[in-house]
């Protein structure tokens, strides 16, 4: 059965960060291809919560957040 040998090619990835074949097997840090990659990515996706967290787009989670602090914002400022 070499059909069986020749599926297993199916666990080759891509590394999503630079695009290299990437056995899957045996890659402690697939689906990267290298611990750089890895890190990459990983400071991608914390770049991009901040970025979202610090952005006063919601306007709702900012007064939550302040709420909290001052449960009564409007007999503070009337
Ligand atoms: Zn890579």
């Amino acid at each position: 059965m070499r059909e069986g040998v020749r599926h297993r090619k199916s666990s080759i990835g891509r590394c999503p960060i630079c695009r290299r074949e990437v056995p899957a097997a045996d890659n402690p840090y697939r689906p990267f291809c290298s611990e750089r990659c890895q890190l990459i990515d990983l400071d991608n996706w914390l770049s991009g919560r901040y970025r979202i967290a610090g952005c006063p787009a919601d306007p709702s989670l900012a007064r939550r957040g302040s709420s909290t602090a001052d449960p009564n914002p409007d007999e503070a400022e009337p």
